[in-house]
């Protein structure tokens, strides 16, 4: 793997490995850009199938909180990230310990929070050692940031409906979850709620048990048949890179809008690859930005009103990058050269300001 030929490709500004010797942590924090302010971005704890895999990963994620943070109009970066955790190893709060100390070395420039793989605890432990952490709930503040991204996504999908002519009245629509975790679960009970017919799938029996039990959402066995399950709307709300030619080839939905990030496996082509099929995407930077707009709102020191409004106001980033994307070759390419702009406009602002 070349290092500073993938930074290159992707526009990173930095890259920044850890080891801890005492707790035998291995971590990886990318800042991918800093133009439009400091960059917040979640801690990732995975086991990863090797050293290239977690980097590739990290590589990614960072990106795209730089698109998420710009779509959203946040004065905010775009970092990530990981931890190489090991099969079976549980988090403790040495290594979460360990891990902020990591975090403390960017002196702000990154502040981390809860991804896959960490909870609020894990951030508050981190929050021990560097002022830097958000989402956590005693020495860190936000909390959870899910309930968040799951509104905005629900926001996104309204708008997803509108452009593609259809009522926003959800009675009536299938939507297809795929992962009812965190986000998936609060999606699927505000699409049940607004009157849709939910089916989902996990691959966590017992997440997919509590949806059943308490949503009343009909499960469907194994998670292939999930994604060809004639409905309206897909909404991928487990891990990223689920959308690929095979997949999209296979679907049966008129619309394709969750939480999960970097759905798109190919971003350029698969996203052509949605348009050519006249499948609608919901960007997923653009819908599931509800959750960074409530931390990094709160970093910022918005008010609960403020952030309300800026996750309501997901529904009209979307209208706009999807009518964009009727002349772009996808939606998702609509919605990077959308965040584009914003972040060349900040670059050109910075340089019109005096530095003395
Ligand atoms: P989570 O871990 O709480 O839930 C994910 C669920 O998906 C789990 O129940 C898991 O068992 C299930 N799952 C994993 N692989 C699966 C598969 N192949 N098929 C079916 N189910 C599978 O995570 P979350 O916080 O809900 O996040 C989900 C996605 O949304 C991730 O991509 C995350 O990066 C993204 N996201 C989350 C937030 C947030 O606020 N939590 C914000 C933005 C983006």
């Amino acid at each position: 793997m070349k290092i500073f030929e993938l930074l290159a490709t992707h526009g990173h500004e930095r890259i920044a490995f850890h080891h801890d010797p005492a707790t035998g942590l291995k971590a990886i924090i990318a800042v991918h850009s800093t133009v439009l302010g400091n960059a917040l971005g979640g801690t990732r704890r995975w086991v990863y199938g090797d050293e290239a895999e977690a980097i590739r990963d990290v590589i990614r994620l960072s990106e795209g909180m730089t698109y998420k943070s710009a779509a959203a109009e946040l004065p905010m970066g775009g970092a990530k990230s990981v931890i190489i955790a090991r099969a079976g190893q549980h988090p403790t709060e040495a290594e979460a310990r360990a891990m902020g100390r990591f975090v403390d070395t960017f002196s702000g420039t990154y502040i981390a929070a809860e991804d896959v793989g960490v909870n609020t605890q894990f951030c508050d432990w981190m929050a021990l050692e560097t002022p830097h952490i958000m989402g956590g709930e005693t020495v860190s503040h936000g909390g959870d940031p899910s309930p968040y991204t799951s509104q905005g996504c629900f926001n996104g999908l309204k708008a997803c409906l509108k452009h593609a002519g259809r009522k926003v009245d959800f009675a009536g629509l299938t939507v297809a979850i795929q992962g009812v975790g965190a986000t998936g679960y609060k999606l699927a009970k505000l699409c049940r709620d607004a009157g849709a017919k939910v089916v989902a799938t996990d691959s966590n029996r017992a997440a997919l048990d509590r949806a059943v039990k308490d949503l009343g959402v009909e499960a469907i066995g194994n998670d292939g048949n999930l994604l060809h399950t004639k409905c309206d709307v897909l909404a991928p709300c487990a891990l990223g890179g689920v959308l690929d030619r095979a997949t999209i080839d296979q679907l049966q939905c008129q619309i394709v809008c969750g939480t999960a990030n970097n759905q798109l496996l190919h971003p350029e082509e698969d996203g052509a690859r949605l348009k050519a099929r006249g499948i609608l995407y919901g960007p997923d930077f653009v819908v599931n930005a509800g959750g960074l707009i409530r931390l990094a709102g709160l970093y910022l020191g918005m008010s609960e009103q403020e952030i309300d409004r800026k996750v309501e106001a997901i529904e009209h980033t979307t209208i706009a990058v999807l009518k964009e994307g009727a002349h772009a070759s996808s939606t998702h390419q609509a919605a990077v050269d959308y965040a584009k702009r914003r972040i060349e406009a900040g670059r050109a602002n910075k340089k019109a300001v005096p530095t003395s």
